[in-house]
């Protein structure tokens, strides 16, 4: 849309568009230089076994911590990041810092828990981060079966980047699918994909006692997950009510505000040792 302003200038662009591509630009900047000032960072939210109430596994959350805006949260900045190409350097930070976190865990005798990050189809493009992974678990010698890869449905549509899971799977590394199904799924490409975890998406764990609609698609998740033997989490718990739900329909792990909010390194730390004392009050 083309718009007259004052009496001289004649741009080809709504306000609209400009703000957008203003935004973008902020935040592309933003980043290069958070990238370099390391204020790029993980948060963690731990996963709790829905009978005991262990803590099985904690997700890495990124976050932009800026001096003078404060936290920016992933779902303003991770799109950006994917279309600059930025998302490969926030992505292989983020992997180091979890395989620190493992490396942490064992030195505090926490070993066995998992640590999952979050990977993009952007990052699947080439084996970058085939290469990158295997270092890594040289480097830190971690077990690979500590660490989780979360990607979404539609990263599996690319037959490139199913091949580069494969690989991964390979190392002993786990593979989540997130989100599982608000996107596209090929249930046959799943079936012969290497994937260990399906991640309920929140949206359908929501609202659970007021739409029957949610509790059929969570039970069709669920049977389908079993019979292709998978693990099932459930994300975005955050009453009682869907706890009991959930554990009742045989989900075997559960993530949410219920449990935990992501919090810093330093406060998981304090968290995970009485992890047990903790949760068990809330089964
Ligand atoms: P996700 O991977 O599905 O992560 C779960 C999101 O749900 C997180 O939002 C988490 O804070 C939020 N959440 C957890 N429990 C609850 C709950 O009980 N209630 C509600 N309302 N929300 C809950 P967050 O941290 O804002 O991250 C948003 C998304 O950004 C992530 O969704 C993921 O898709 C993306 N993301 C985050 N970090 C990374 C990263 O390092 N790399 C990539 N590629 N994407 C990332
Ligand atoms: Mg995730
Ligand atoms: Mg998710
Ligand atoms: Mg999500």
């Amino acid at each position: 849309e083309s718009k007259r302003k004052g009496k001289y200038t004649y741009t080809f662009y709504s306000d609209d568009l400009v703000d957008v591509v203003r935004y973008r630009l902020f935040i592309e900047q933003g980043l290069r230089k958070a990238l370099t000032e390391e204020s790029i960072t993980a948060f963690w939210q731990p996963i709790v076994d829905a009978q005991s109430g262990d803590v099985v596994a904690v997700e890495a959350l990124c976050r932009w911590i800026d001096k003078d805006v404060g936290m920016v949260s992933p779902d303003a900045f991770i799109p950006v990041a994917e279309e600059t190409g930025l998302i490969q350097s926030i992505g292989l930070h983020m992997l180091r810092e979890a395989c620190m976190l493992i490396k942490l865990l064992e030195e505090r005798g926490l070993g066995g828990i998992r640590v999952a990050v979050n990977v993009s189809g952007i990052q699947l493009k080439d084996s970058e981060i085939l290469d990158a992974l295997n270092e890594m678990l040289q480097d830190c010698q971690v077990n690979p079966a500590d660490l989780e890869l979360e990607v979404t449905e539609s990263t599996l549509q690319s037959e490139n980047a199913a091949m580069l899971l494969w690989q991964i799977n390979k190392l002993g590394i786990n593979i989540a699918i997130d989100d599982f199904g608000t996107g596209y799924s090929s249930l046959s490409r799943l079936a012969e994909m290497s994937v260990n975890t399906l991640k309920i998406d929140r949206t359908f764990v929501d609202n659970l006692s007021q739409d029957a609609r949610h509790q059929i698609i969570i039970e069709a998740i669920i049977n389908l997950a079993r019979s292709l033997g998978l693990a099932i989490t459930a994300e975005g718990i955050e009453t009682a009510e869907q706890l009991q739900y959930l554990r009742e329909k045989g989900v075997d792990s559960l993530q949410g505000y219920y449990f935990a909010r992501p919090m810093p390194l330093a406060e998981l730390l304090k968290y995970l040792p009485d992890k047990q004392q903790s949760n068990k009050g809330l089964f």
